[in-house]
C-alpha cells in the first residue's frame, strides 16, 4: 500500500513538498491554515534566480529546481518567461566586478554586453552612463499568484494530492495529526510553515539559527511590450552569495556603504521583473528581526524607486500597489534548514530570499 504523508503548509515549500513525495508514490494530504497560501511564496518577484546561488549544491539545486518549474508551468498552464538576467554597470567599479564573474563563473551561461548590446536586448535600461552588462541565460520568470494558485489543482489532477484550506495542523505526535477539525494518521509528515515558528515545534524554533526578514515590494502599471530580461542595478552586486566570488567586491561594498548610507540601513538593493500583463514587480529592502515592524515605510519605496530611475526608465508608469513580505532567514548562512524533531517528521524551511529558486530542487533531491 502507497505510504501515506501530510504536508504542512501551501507555500512554495509544502507544494514543492508534495509534489516530490506524489512523484515517489505518496499518498499526499496538504493542511493549509488560510483559504489561500498567503505568505511569503505569493509576494515574492516570481523570480527563478540560479544566478544568485555559488557554485556547488545550491547552484545544482536552483537548476534542478528551474527544470521542475519549466516543466510543471508548461504541465499547469502557468505563465512563465525564460527571460534571463541582466546586471548592470554604470560606474568602473561595477563594471569590474562584472568582469571578474564572468571570469569566475566561466562555466556558465553569461555573456558580458556593451551598452550597445544591452540597448537590444533591454526595452528599459537607461543608456545614458551605462559601461556594459552581465547577462545571465539560466533566470525565470513565474507569476507567484499564477503559480501558488494553479499548483495545488495540478497536482490533485496529477497525482490525486488532497488539500484542506482553513484547516491549520495543531500537533503531531505520528501516527497521529491534529486539526482543528479532526484527528488523521499519517506515516509521515512534513512542516512547511513558514514563518511561522510558534505553533509547531516551538521550541526547536526558538533554537534554530533563525530570525525572521521584512521586504517592501511595488508593483508599477504596464507597458505593452516586452522589458526583456529581468534587470538589476549595482546595489545587487552586494546581494547574493554568488557575487562573493569577485575579488574587488569587497571594495565595491564599500563604496556602497559609504555613498548609500540609507539604502544599507534598510538593506535596499533594486531589481525589476515584468509578468504577463506586463505590469513590472519592483523591489526591495530587508529588515532583520524576531518582530518585523508591520508598518510600510514610505522613505523605503522612494528609495527603491529612487535607485531604480538611476538604471530603469518606465515611461508614464505609476504604484500601482505596494505590499510587504516576510521569510525567516537562517543566521547561520546555509541555504535552508532541514530539522527531524521525530521518527517520521521533516521541518523544511528556512530558504529566505530563495525560496521560489530552491525549493523544488531540494525536496526532489531530499525525497528521491
Ligand atoms: C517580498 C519577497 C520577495 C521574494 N522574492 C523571491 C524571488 O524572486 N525568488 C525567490 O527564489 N525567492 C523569493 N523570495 C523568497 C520566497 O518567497 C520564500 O523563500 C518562500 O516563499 C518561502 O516559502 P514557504 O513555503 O517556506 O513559506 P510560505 O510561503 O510563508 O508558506 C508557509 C505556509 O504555511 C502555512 N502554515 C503555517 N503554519 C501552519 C499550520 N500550523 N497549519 C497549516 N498551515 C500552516 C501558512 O499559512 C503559509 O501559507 C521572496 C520573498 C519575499 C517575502
Amino acid at each position: 500500500m502507497a505510504r501515506n504523508a501530510i504536508v504542512v503548509g501551501a507555500g512554495i515549500a509544502g507544494l514543492a513538498t508534495a509534489r516530490a513525495l506524489a512523484v515517489q508514490g505518496y499518498k499526499v494530504t496538504v493542511f493549509e491554515r488560510n483559504g489561500v497560501a498567503s505568505g511569503a511564496s505569493i509576494r515574492n518577484f516570481g523570480m527563478v534566480w540560479p544566478v544568485g546561488q555559488p557554485d556547488g549544491t545550491r547552484y545544482e539545486t536552483a537548476m534542478r529546481s528551474r527544470s521542475i518549474w519549466e516543466q510543471l508551468c508548461r504541465e499547469a498552464g502557468i505563465w512563465f518567461e525564460a527571460a534571463g538576467s541582466l546586471h548592470l554597470a554604470y560606474r568602473q567599479d561595477e563594471w569590474q566586478v562584472l568582469q571578474e564573474l564572468k571570469d569566475v563563473y566561466n562555466k556558465r551561461p553569461l555573456r558580458l554586453l556593451s551598452a550597445a548590446e544591452v540597448k537590444k536586448i533591454s526595452a528599459n535600461a537607461v543608456p545614458d552612463g551605462l559601461l556594459g552588462g552581465l547577462y545571465s541565460d539560466t533566470e525565470m520568470i513565474v507569476d507567484p499568484r499564477d503559480a501558488i494558485a494553479k499548483i495545488p489543482v495540478y497536482l490533485n489532477g496529477k497525482y490525486g494530492v488532497e488539500f484542506r484550506w482553513n484547516e491549520p495542523v495543531k500537533e503531531i505526535s505520528l501516527p497521529k495529526v491534529s486539526t482543528v477539525n479532526a484527528v488523521y494518521d499519517a506515516d509521515e509528515v512534513f512542516v512547511c510553515s513558514g514563518v511561522d515558528f510558534e505553533t509547531l515545534y516551538p521550541q526547536l524554533y526558538q533554537a534554530a539559527p533563525l530570525t525572521r526578514c521584512k521586504l517592501q515590494m511595488m508593483r508599477l502599471s504596464g507597458q505593452d511590450y516586452r522589458m526583456g530580461p529581468a534587470l538589476c542595478g549595482g546595489l545587487s552586486l552586494g546581494h547574493y552569495t554568488s557575487f562573493e566570488a569577485a575579488p574587488s567586491l569587497a571594495v565595491l561594498k564599500q563604496r556602497f556603504d559609504a555613498e548609500f548610507p540609507e539604502y544599507k540601513k534598510y538593506g535596499i538593493h533594486v531589481m525589476v521583473s515584468q509578468n504577463e500583463a506586463g505590469e513590472f514587480t519592483i523591489g526591495d529592502s530587508h529588515e532583520y528581526g524576531a518582530n518585523p515592524d508591520p508598518f510600510d515605510k514610505a522613505i523605503i519605496n522612494k528609495l527603491i524607486l529612487e535607485y531604480l530611475g538611476s538604471f530603469a526608465g518606465f515611461r508614464n508608469g505609476s504604484v500601482i500597489e505596494t505590499w510587504n513580505g516576510v521569510y525567516p532567514r537562517l543566521t547561520n548562512g546555509e541555504p535552508w534548514l532541514l530539522l527531524r524533531p521525530a521518527p517520521g517528521v521533516t521541518i523544511i524551511n528556512g530558504f529566505g530570499g530563495a525560496g521560489m529558486t530552491l525549493a523544488f530542487g531540494m525536496t526532489d533531491r531530499l525525497i528521491d
